[in-house]
C-alpha cells in the first residue's frame, strides 16, 4: 500500500488521490499566441526521475497540493501546499 502525505490531513492511502498532471506550468493567457496555447494544452516534460506534480485529495480535504515525486521507482519526495517553493530535498549523511 502507497501512502501519500497531504500537507493538510497526513499520511493517506493513494486510493484518496487523483493525479493532477504536471506542477508549475505556465498558463496560456488572451493574449497567447497559437505556438504558446498548443505547449500549455499539450506539451509536458515527462521527465525520467524527480518531477514535480499536482494532486487532489478527492476522498479527504478535496484540495489540491503539490508533489515532488521520482517517476522511476514511484517514490514521494515530498509534498506541498500550492503557492509554495518545492522544499529541496535534504541528504542525511
Ligand atoms: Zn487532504
Amino acid at each position: 500500500m502507497l501512502l501519500i502525505e497531504c500537507p493538510w490531513c497526513g499520511q493517506c492511502e493513494q486510493s484518496e488521490f487523483h493525479y493532477g498532471g504536471e506542477a508549475h506550468l505556465t498558463r496560456a493567457t488572451p493574449e497567447s499566441d497559437n505556438t504558446e496555447l498548443t505547449g500549455f494544452l499539450f506539451l509536458r516534460s515527462n521527465v525520467r526521475g524527480d518531477t514535480a506534480e499536482r494532486w487532489f485529495h478527492a476522498a479527504g480535504c478535496r484540495r489540491w497540493f503539490n508533489a515532488r515525486r521520482n517517476t522511476v521507482d514511484d517514490r514521494f519526495i515530498c509534498t506541498y501546499k500550492p503557492g509554495q517553493n518545492a522544499p529541496q530535498e535534504t541528504t542525511d549523511a
